[in-house]
């Protein structure tokens, strides 16, 4: 129904603008592109001209990155990084560029971003899908070897120690998604949206000059709306514990973020956060890092910083949304939204 409305405004437009000499008619084809890759379905919709050529050029971008940032591809930054065995690596500036802001959030949150902790998500089997609850031993032993702060940056030489191991998941997909709208943006489009496993980045408006309306997922019940939020130009990305978890013999759930202090999934009160700001890159590093962090620790984070805003669901059941987003965000679920304060009273 929607459509057919917007279809016929687009032709009443096209009306109102025949006779006047050169046609001045908005172009609001669609051209869309799903794709699987980074091991998650991307739904790519540019609107009007340009949209087409930066498509293609956004699907072949989409791919030299997964080839770069993979962890498996032998050829990749990643690979040469995590096999140098101490030895400086030239890499591209895409990996240089992650890296940097991983540092930035890692350091702003207290370490609780790390891209380190490579060898204990093996061991969980999150990097493969072969889940397992290993020995706290054995934790300890692999955590040992994680600390980002003994990541050497110097440009694009890296310099990893010995025995340490990263992995960008935290924040890769928020890096493609503001590789995809630049290219979108590059080519002149002017209307898009983006998915890339959850992760949305807007240009721009609607082609009908309304704001974008982008669905939070409800943690309690996945298959629902937490809410909705009304963005333009904006990435919203979401950290949440039912993103890719296990759960064991006596019914315990083991997700895949976990927290640097000891190895084990975070669990300091937090199920889900959503970041919404201007970087994608920023706002999935922000996600993870909250997460971790929980609830008291990103509320003290967010009045720290000034570029983002965010909206938690707790353990026990609280909606925290920042001021900043408040007003453009439409609870739907059962939980009353308490508003986070800039200025606490
Ligand atoms: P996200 O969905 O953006 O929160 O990213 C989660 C992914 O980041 C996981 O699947 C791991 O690959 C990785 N990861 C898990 N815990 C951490 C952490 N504390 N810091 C950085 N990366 C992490
Ligand atoms: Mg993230």
């Amino acid at each position: 129904m929607k459509h057919r409305l917007a279809a016929a405004a687009a032709a009443l437009l096209l009306l109102m603008t025949a006779g006047c000499g050169e046609s001045s008619a908005q172009d609001d084809t669609l051209h869309s592109a799903d794709i699987f890759a980074m091991d998650t379905y991307m739904s790519l919709k540019a609107y009007g001209a340009g949209g087409a050529e930066a498509i293609s050029e956004a699907e072949a971008r989409i791919a030299a990155l997964e080839h770069t940032l993979s962890v498996t591809d032998s050829q990749s930054d990643l690979w040469a990084l995590n096999h140098a065995e101490g030895c400086p690596v030239t890499v591209s500036a895409d990996t240089a560029q992650i890296l940097d802001t991983a540092a930035q959030v890692s350091d702003e949150s207290g370490g609780a971003l790390c891209i380190s902790l490579y060898p204990v998500l093996q061991a969980w089997g999150f990097t493969t899908g072969s889940y397992q609850v290993p020995s706290g031993a054995q934790i300890a032993g692999l955590l040992s070897l994680a600390d980002d702060s003994k990541i050497v940056r110097n440009g694009t030489e890296i310099s990893v120690p010995a025995g340490m191991q990263l992995d960008l998941g935290a924040l890769a997909k928020g890096y493609t998604g503001d590789c995809v709208t630049g290219i979108m943006r590059a080519h002149g489009v002017s209307s898009a949206i983006i998915s890339l496993g959850g992760n949305v980045q807007a240009i721009g408006k609607k082609p009908d000059g309304s704001l974008w309306r982008v669905g939070i997922t409800n943690p309690m019940q996945p298959e629902i709306n937490l809410g909705v939020v009304e963005i333009e130009n904006k990435a919203v990305i979401t950290s949440g514990n039912y993103e890719r978890y296990f759960t064991d013999d006596a019914g315990n759930r083991y997700w895949h973020i976990l927290d640097p202090a000891d190895g084990y999934p975070a669990d300091n009160g937090l199920i889900s956060v959503t970041v919404i700001g201007e970087s994608g890159l920023r706002c999935d590093a922000l996600s993870t890092a909250l997460y971790v962090e929980g609830t008291a620790l990103a509320a003290e984070h967010w009045r720290r910083s000034g570029d983002f805003e965010m909206i938690l669901v707790t353990d026990t059941g609280r909606l925290l949304v920042t001021e900043g987003i408040a007003p453009h965000f439409t609870n739907q679920s059962e939980l009353p939204c308490e508003v986070l304060k800039r200025e606490e009273t």
